[in-house]
């Protein structure tokens, strides 16, 4: 475990790096992505001086844990913005769709006609989708491959879901950079504004390829548990 450090410092400091990153970089007109603090595997006291210190966007990857912590959450601290960025299960589609605002695992049609199918049973106006890519096309991981993308996205289109941008995780062992611009590729070829890229490890590179937000956890809250 590292030294038990506070989040809302962190904060401050991630804040700064990232924009010496766009600067590093030559970004001219650099919007700094937003950070959705992921807080799996944290509990509620962990969060709150975040919540406390103005700070609205969260990520959480399981949709039980977060139906434990976020409902009374988001009723204390009105405005936060709570993306899914774990997989989504089809029988946990309704589940999600009532607490979450951003689901960012968009993979695979069976996904697109629940939530479709939900959607048209119960609308909900403010959600916002991102279809995960599996840029570097691994066989253990979620997201559609990039050759499959631009179809998906029709897919998806077609059935009126609200995509609006793209996600990815690149392989661990692998130089982010390449995944983070494959991304963006894809992204502009089909006119989606938003990039859901990096994380502890590399959100400054991600930030000057363009992301508009990163999801940051251990950097954040320090190291997680493990299960
Ligand atoms: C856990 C997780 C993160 C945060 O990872 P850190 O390295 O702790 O910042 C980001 N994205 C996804 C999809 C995750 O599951």
């Amino acid at each position: 475990m590292t030294a038990p450090h506070s989040p809302v410092s962190a904060l401050a400091q991630i804040k700064e790096a990232l924009c010496d990153a766009a600067v590093r970089h030559g970004r001219v007109h650099y919007v700094p992505p937003g950070i959705v603090a992921v807080s799996k595997t944290h509990p509620a006291e962990r969060i709150e001086p975040l919540l406390k210190a103005g700070h609205r966007l969260f990520g959480e990857n399981r949709v039980q844990e977060a139906e434990a912590k976020w409902p009374d959450l988001k009723a204390r601290y009105p405005g936060v913005e709570l993306h899914l960025i774990g997989p989504l299960q089809t029988n946990k589609t309704a589940d999600a769709l009532a607490l979450f605002d951003v689901i960012e695992t968009l993979d695979r049609p069976k996904l697109a006609d629940q939530l479709a199918k939900e959607l048209a049973k119960t609308p909900k106006k403010d959600l916002k989708l991102f279809v995960q890519v599996n840029t570097g096309e691994e066989e253990q991981k979620a997201g559609v491959g990039p050759k499959e993308a631009d179809g998906f996205i029709r897919y998806c289109r077609e059935k009126n879901l609200p995509v609006v941008g793209l996600m990815c995780i690149p392989p661990v062992a692998e130089d982010p950079a390449p995944h983070f611009a494959l991304l963006r590729t894809i992204a502009e070829r089909n006119g989606l504004t938003a990039l859901s890229m990096g994380m502890s490890g590399d959100f400054g590179i991600a930030a000057a390829l363009g992301a508009t937000h990163v999801r940051i956890g251990s950097a954040l809250f320090g190291e997680r548990a493990k299960p």
